[in-house]
């Protein structure tokens, strides 16, 4: 059944949102068999009762009438538009190096990253996507816990969405948190840019769960991650975070070369020192991860963002073939050397009990 063009209220307006309100999308669709889930009948109610419009359609692959006069447009429109399905596959992709597998609970993300790479994974599907079938998921990943065991098996809960943007909706990355808390050989790891924590802080989690804070310097924060919750906000999560007892991380990610980046990531680091509650601060973990980018997503990006500042140059990247032969291009190494070192040391100067699990 072809779905029906609806023209939502932000259709005519501009958005340059900064999240510090929960995400509620303007147009939902639900493919009929979610409605046979509990989960899907809980997000229908959450939905009727926000009065927000919704659609029924045959399959997410069914809705290409969005609406919006021009491609900018129906873009900014997708990204506030929901569609609530039953995940098939179900085999996980890999998750390296920050874990085995994806665990996949959403796939899109609200947020406005200029340099997101599901701006090129997701083409000309950016609307959200959750999924109902958590029991499905669920023992899937009971299956590759089971094959690995007794080798510990982690899941990236954040490989195509940011999960904590969408929890008041789905409730999803709670259950997973509790169900992987009763699970010796299984670990679970989600990364956010958001601060609305509050459904994860009485969960039974028995430190099973990695949750890592997304952070950059400020310029990289204001310039190119419209749409996301403030440093501070996330800071102050970060807090609630550790007090309730779960292990804390950050990713550093995407490290950006840019006139002042030194002081830049001095004062990150400096103000990550400063914010953070003492019973945060002596287990934490870095992950760091410089810019990098394909052929593809820069000519999406200059596409979708065409007022950018984010600087892609082939000729001052260096070439690095990738898996399925699309290459990215990342900092040349003399480069990329200096920015690992310079900002490893300031992590252990401010948190010398720190790890740093990668740079990449
Ligand atoms: S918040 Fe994360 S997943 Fe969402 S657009 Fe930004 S980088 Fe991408």
């Amino acid at each position: 059944m072809p779905t029906q063009k609806v023209v939502p209220a932000s259709a005519t307006t501009s958005r340059s949102p900064r999240a510090t309100l929960k995400f509620v999308p303007e147009l939902v669709y639900f493919e009929p068999d979610a409605l046979d889930y509990p989960k899907g009948k809980q997000i229908m109610d959450w939905v009727t009762a926000q009065g927000i419009e919704y659609q029924m359609t045959t399959s997410h692959n069914r809705i290409t009438n969005l609406p919006g006069e021009t491609d900018v447009e129906k873009y900014r429109i997708a990204k506030r538009t929901l569609v609530v399905g039953v995940r098939k596959t179900l085999h996980f992709d890999q998750s390296k190096p920050s874990a085995e597998y994806a665990i996949p609970i959403g796939t899109g993300c609200i947020g406005h990253c200029h340099y997101c790479y599901l701006q090129t994974t997701l083409g000309a599907k950016p609307y959200i996507r959750v999924y109902v079938n958590t029991d499905d998921v669920w023992n899937a990943a009971k299956r590759y816990i089971e094959e690995r065991k007794p080798e510990v098996t982690r899941f990236e809960a954040s490989c195509t969405s940011d999960p904590l943007s969408l929890e008041h909706i789905t409730g999803s990355l709670s259950d997973l948190i509790e169900r992987m808390g009763q699970e010796e050989f299984g670990r679970l790891r989600f990364v956010t840019k958001y601060h609305h924590v509050e459904p994860l802080l009485h969960l039974n989690h028995n430190r099973r769960t990695d949750v890592r804070f997304s952070v950059n310097a400020d310029y990289v924060i204001h310039q190119f991650e419209p749409g996301t919750s403030r440093f501070e906000e996330r800071i102050e999560a970060a807090g609630k975070i550790a007090r309730a007892g779960y292990p804390l991380g950050f990713i550093i990610a995407p490290i950006y070369w840019y006139e002042g980046w030194e002081d830049g990531y001095t004062t990150l680091i400096k103000r990550l020192a400063q914010s953070l509650p003492e019973e945060a601060k002596w287990d934490l973990t870095f992950e760091l991860i410089q810019h990098r980018f394909t052929k593809t997503a820069k000519s999406v990006i200059e596409k979708r963002y065409p007022k950018s500042k984010l600087e892609m140059k082939e000729e001052e990247r260096k070439y690095k073939w990738g898996r399925w032969g699309q290459g990215k291009y990342v900092y040349p190494d003399e480069k990329a050397g200096v920015l690992k070192s310079f900002i490893s040391e300031q992590i252990y100067e401010h948190f010398p009990t720190s790890r740093i699990l990668y740079f990449t």
